[in-house]
């Protein structure tokens, strides 16, 4: 017969994303409901590998809901790619009787998750938490939201200069793999051009597109790129734009890490509540080994095996929207 799952260790790991503190605390709240014991890895499987282990209680996720990063620290954990860490890792679990890994983090994380709980018999439960909302089956990621809201208030005051001077701007968005931050924040302040790593863009497009605005007396022109598209971000777009049209002003912004911190909004911090709920009831039905997600606002459980990015998922719709909308 499977074992009950009686204590409970909880991980944030590789990129940070604001929420995943309301998914801490509500992992440790919901399993000290369920009369569980909880414990905080710090810096996530490094710190599962070097035995950083703390007890939480209720007060230790006190006023935290409203705070961006993780009180729990994340990290990116090289030996945990190893059989050896892994192992290292497991043993510090087992000598503290844990029994059951709460996994807070993206993709890399989940499948790190994945290895571990094949090795061993610690079931692993996984919550998405990634601004690049970049995991096939959820509809939501925690930190998604915040991040995005983020980029469209510093984008609506780049405008407001861009307007006052008629010029190009070229705004980098994060985004290594995925284009979600750049299209939604593209189409939230009106971008003209939105520039994603799962599309080919034409260059001599924009630039015609550019030339045409102009003899219609558009001259304010807003291009939001993201990070990983084909050219390699903002500075490089600039490049090839200033080569073609060499009399343009064009000026380059990046937003940068600024779009990770912040307090989470709303909807991250009930999505983080809800899923890291979830999260505790998966590990005591004895659901191991997947990762929670929300599709059309049901909780689904999905294999950890199965948690692969959502790459080239972008439909035509989004493209002629951006195309229509910004005439
Ligand atoms: P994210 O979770 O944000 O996608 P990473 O891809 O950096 O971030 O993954 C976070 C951590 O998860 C890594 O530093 C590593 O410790 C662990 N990890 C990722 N992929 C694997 C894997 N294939 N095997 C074992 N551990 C992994």
């Amino acid at each position: 017969m499977e074992k009950k799952v009686t204590k409970i260790g909880v991980l944030t790991s590789g990129g940070d994303a604001p929420g995943m503190n309301a998914a801490i605390r509500a992992v440790v709240r919901t399993g000290i409901y369920h009369g569980l014991e909880i414990f905080g890895i710090m810096r996530g499987y490094q710190g599962m590998m070097e035995d950083d282990i703390f007890r939480m209680d209720s007060r230790s996720v006190a006023n935290i809901i409203q705070r961006g990063g993780t009180i729990l620290k994340t990290a990116r954990c090289m030996d945990f790619y190893e059989p050896e860490g892994r192992k290292k890792a497991y043993e510090n679990l087992k000598r503290r009787g844990i029994n059951g890994l709460v996994v807070i983090g993206g993709d890399g994380s989940f499948r790190g998750a994945q290895k571990f709980s094949q090795e061993y018999d610690i079931p692993c439960v996984g919550l998405a938490g990634t601004i690049d909302k970049d995991i096939h089956g959820t509809d939501f990621t925690i930190g998604f939201d915040t991040a995005v809201n983020t980029a469209v208030e510093a984008i609506d005051k780049v405008r407001d200069t861009m307007d006052a001077h008629d010029r190009i701007f070229i705004i980098e968005v994060m985004g290594r793999d995925a284009g979600y931050i750049a299209l939604h924040s593209g189409i939230a302040t009106g971008a003209e051009n939105i520039l994603i790593p799962e599309r080919k863009t034409n260059i001599n497009d924009i630039v015609n597109s550019l030339l045409e605005k102009e003899r219609r007396k558009k001259l304010v022109n807003l291009i939001v790129v993201a990070e990983g598209d084909e050219f390699g971000g903002a500075t490089e777009v600039e490049k090839v734009l200033k080569d073609k049209l060499p009399n343009a002003e064009i000026r380059v912004c990046i937003l940068g890490h600024i779009q990770r911190g912040g307090s989470p909004s709303c909807l991250d911090r009930v999505i983080a509540s809800r899923m890291g709920f979830h999260a505790v009831e998966c590990l005591l039905e004895g659901r191991h080994n997947v990762f929670v997600g929300i599709l059309n606002n049901k909780m689904h459980y999905i294999p950890l095996a199965d948690a692969v990015k959502n790459k080239g998922k972008i439909s035509d719709e989004w493209v002629r929207i951006v195309k229509i909308l910004a005439s």
